[in-house]
């Protein structure tokens, strides 16, 4: 069996279940062949601490399967593994009018780099590390014995496969492929889903506890909602009365769909206007224009996809959190996210509280939000928080 030997003094934070071992804390390696294979991990002094996924070309070096000292990676493991995130999503799992959340959440799941999503009939999974790749076949059959689904499609097409030195792959891992789009519940709505194509596997998967809390704020009101995608957010402030909407994103392959989400539902689509725009410009026109909104919803991409990022990316949080404040009318609510992980919530508020001074604006935090209870975060893996955002009564 290979070996992973630490340094010494380099075990507390495995001692801590933190799944990560970074390639400063490897001391000796012994008997490794193969990307992504299983290997012991021993600390200095020749205690076995459990065993974990060699990536070679990674900092991360290691990602911990199991804290057990003796434990075995087979299907089994796997098995245990995957059925526990299904129990831990049961009530889910059950609910009639929810066809889509994620059922495994990588590290947070005891599943390090393996991510997979419900979409009704189909599943959609990432495998983002090099022990996810090695151990992919097995988790696929697993998964097709666990769940009676029509397809199983890979979205393997993330940035993170790089730094295991892996390439992107997307594609048919089992059954049916998806069709362009696929029909997704969500409460008293449904979207339409691009799996193949789509951000991430298709969907903002993770927002939907928050994009369910929009209709309390919406009725009757002027509503804004920025990088707006296919359409998420503006959907639930129609269904809560909204007097208009105004989705503003830069792709307008999501702003079609979303076009396409509003009639599914029978929405009026007479009180919407979808704008493909860059969200920094157009704020910045609305403001010269004096035009103003009861709801403003800011939920950009990662601005920080590194620490190096954080400065920069804190720039581009105030600018436009300052220029929605502007923009809404008194007694008007801005919902505002950051999906930056690099950027904790004290530094997220610290930032909108910023751009509230300088906005000359009374804003006041009524609800702290994060991503959804089928998106956890480890304790010992506080890297798995990444979603955090505020809704605000400004004025
Ligand atoms: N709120 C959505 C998810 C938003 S994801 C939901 O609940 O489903 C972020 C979106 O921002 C993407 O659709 C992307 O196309 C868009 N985007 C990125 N940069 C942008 C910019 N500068 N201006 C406008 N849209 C942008």
């Amino acid at each position: 069996m290979a070996k992973v030997i630490l340094r010494k003094k380099r075990d507390a934070s495995v001692h801590r279940r933190h799944p990560w071992i970074f390639s400063n804390s490897v001391h000796r390696v012994e008997g490794v062949e193969q990307r992504g294979e299983t290997v012991q991990i021993y600390s200095a002094d020749g205690a076995s601490l459990g065993a974990g996924a060699w990536s070679p070309a990674s900092q991360i070096r290691v990602r911990i399967w199991s804290f057990e000292a003796d434990a075995t990676i087979d299907a089994d493991f796997f098995r245990e593994r995957l059925m526990q995130s299904l129990r831990f999503r049961e009530a889910l799992r059950r609910a009639p009018a929810i066809s889509a959340y994620r059922l495994v959440n990588a590290e947070s799941d005891g599943l390090p780099g393996i991510i997979v999503d419900r979409y009704g009939e189909y599943l959609v999974c990432q495998f983002l590390s090099a022990g996810a790749e090695y151990w992919k076949e097995e988790i696929v059959r697993q998964l097709t014995e666990l769940l009676p689904v029509e397809g199983i499609y890979e979205r393997s097409d993330g940035e993170n496969r790089a730094r295991e030195g892996l390439s992107p792959v997307s594609g048919v891992l089992w059954g049916r492929e998806p069709p362009d789009t696929v029909e997704i519940q969500e409460g008293k709505l449904r979207y339409l889903a691009d799996l193949r194509k789509g951000h991430k596997t298709g969907f903002y998967l993770d927002q939907r506890e928050n994009r369910a809390m929009i209709p309390e704020f919406s009725a009757g009101a002027d509503v804004l909602n920025c990088f707006a995608y296919t359409g998420g957010f503006g959907l639930w402030a129609l269904q809560g009365g909204a007097g208009s909407l105004t989705n503003v994103d830069t792709s307008a392959d999501a702003l079609a769909l979303a076009r396409r989400n509003i009639d599914r539902n029978g929405l009026d689509s007479q009180r919407v206007e979808n704008i493909s725009a860059d969200v920094f410009q157009l704020l910045r026109k609305f403001r010269d224009a004096d035009r103003k909104f009861d709801l403003i919803v800011l939920d950009p991409p990662k601005f920080a996809g590194s620490a190096g990022q954080v400065k920069r990316a804190a720039r581009g949080y105030k600018d436009i959190n300052l220029l929605a404040m502007k923009l809404l009318r008194p007694g008007g609510t801005l919902f505002t996210f950051s999906c930056s992980g690099h950027i904790d919530p004290p530094l997220f508020q610290k930032i909108v509280a910023g751009a509230a001074l300088d906005a000359g604006a009374d804003v006041r935090i009524i609800r702290f939000l994060s991503q959804g209870a089928d998106h956890p975060v480890a304790l010992p893996f506080p890297e798995g928080l990444y979603l955090k955002g505020l809704v605000c009564r400004v004025g």
